[in-house]
């Protein structure tokens, strides 16, 4: 299928939205209640499999609905490390969805835990500096139903549940911001996929506008900052957001937060050898944690052969950690390359978008692919 318009999945809907078609088409509610099941306990992936509804209401039903938007177009990696999927979606574009084995440094995540990282925009327009989702620029939103669909394709696939999501993929999730907590109330409801809000992360690349809408929204998930800088001057050299939304602005939106949630902050800091890794930005970056008692990952910045940034020396990144820690922040040093949440998105989706010509071949000097998603 390759329309324009993306075809109503009804993973994206909601028990209220289903009864509402029901009632259009003249049918008991409780026949809502068994779609419900068929579509997120049972996970049923075509109408004909729902053999408790009569068969002229499953054949109405896939006249409007859909219940799969996109196919798992390629896997990479294994059961033990880190599995990258890249989906085709309806109209022939592609994302990429990172399943990342347990890890207990991620998130609050357990020892058991399996993260999925899912992605929220086709493309991205914030234009982080060190960042394939990207580069080639914005496409679309994704739908709600695009969106709990990662999980369920992954789940369907890898054989296992998911149990802690970071919506850190490809996009900025605060930009797609009633898509995304829509998904989220999905996912999180015991009708739906039934995962704990607090094993929900949304990290973002300073919104501050929607950080405090955020705020204010009833489920209790997880929020991360892509900071990666801790003054104005290093923050705007790599993310262009923040001449939009300055630390200021940002700082104060993170204050809103705290007032209203529970939950600890995180700080996604990448270190790029000489431009954010010096001493002084880790003192102002251990000041600015304390101030919003935010918990900080530090992401050493993966070399790419030809490429201008470098990956700072083990040594400074262990001085960068040490000035966190003796401040009494705490922080965490992800080294090891395949878990690194920041390595894992977007640069398989513009692997393929290049070469079947969907999207031009970026620029070189701009290919700096930690990519991270927000
Ligand atoms: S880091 Fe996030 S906000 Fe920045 S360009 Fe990448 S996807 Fe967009």
């Amino acid at each position: 299928m390759t329309s324009s318009h993306p075809p109503l999945g009804i993973l994206g809907m909601k028990p209220e939205e289903i009864a509402a078609v029901f009632a259009e088409l003249g049918q008991p509610a409780f026949r809502a209640k068994q779609l419900v099941e068929w579509v997120f306990s049972r996970r049923a992936a075509s109408f004909d499999d729902m053999t408790n509804l009569p068969k002229t209401t499953r054949e109405a039903l896939a006249t409007r609905f859909v219940t799969r938007t996109m196919q798992i177009a390629k896997v990479t990696g294994s059961a033990d490390t880190t599995r990258k999927f890249l989906l085709k979606l309806h109209d022939g574009r592609y994302v990429e969805t990172v399943l990342i084995p347990a890890n207990p440094a991620l998130y609050g995540g357990k020892s058991d835990r399996r993260t999925l990282c899912v992605s929220s925009q086709v493309g991205c327009a914030y234009d982080c500096k060190f960042c394939a989702s990207g580069l080639a620029g914005f496409t679309r939103n994704l739908t709600a139903a695009e969106i709990v669909e990662q999980i369920v394709q992954v789940e369907a696939h890898a054989g296992e549940r998911v149990d802690n999501l970071v919506f850190m993929g490809m996009g900025e999730p605060l930009a797609n911001y009633s898509n995304v907590t829509k998904a989220i109330e999905i996912l999180n409801a015991e009708w739906g996929i039934g995962i704990g809000a607090r094993h929900m992360t949304v990290s973002t690349s300073g919104l501050a506008p929607q950080i405090k809408k955020l705020a204010d929204f009833p489920l209790q998930i997880r929020l991360a900052i892509s900071l990666h800088g801790a003054t104005d001057e290093v923050r705007e050299k790599i993310m262009p957001v923040n001449r939009k939304h300055n630390l200021v602005e940002l700082f104060e939106a993170l204050e809103y937060w705290n007032a209203h949630r529970k939950q600890f902050l995180t700080f996604e800091f990448i270190l790029i050898e000489n431009i954010n890794d010096s001493l002084d930005q880790a003192r102002v970056l251990a000041k600015r944690a304390r101030d919003v008692n935010a918990k900080v990952n530090l992401i050493p910045y993966n070399t790419v052969e030809g490429l201008p940034w470098a990956r700072p020396s083990e040594a400074r990144q262990d001085a960068f950690l040490a000035v966190l820690s003796n401040a009494g922040v705490t922080a965490t040093l992800r080294r090891e390359k395949g878990h690194d949440i920041a390595a894992a998105c977007g640069q398989l989706r513009l692997k393929q978008e290049t070469e079947l010509g969907i999207i031009e071949s970026p620029v070189p000097s701009r290919r700096i692919t930690i990519g991270a998603g927000a």
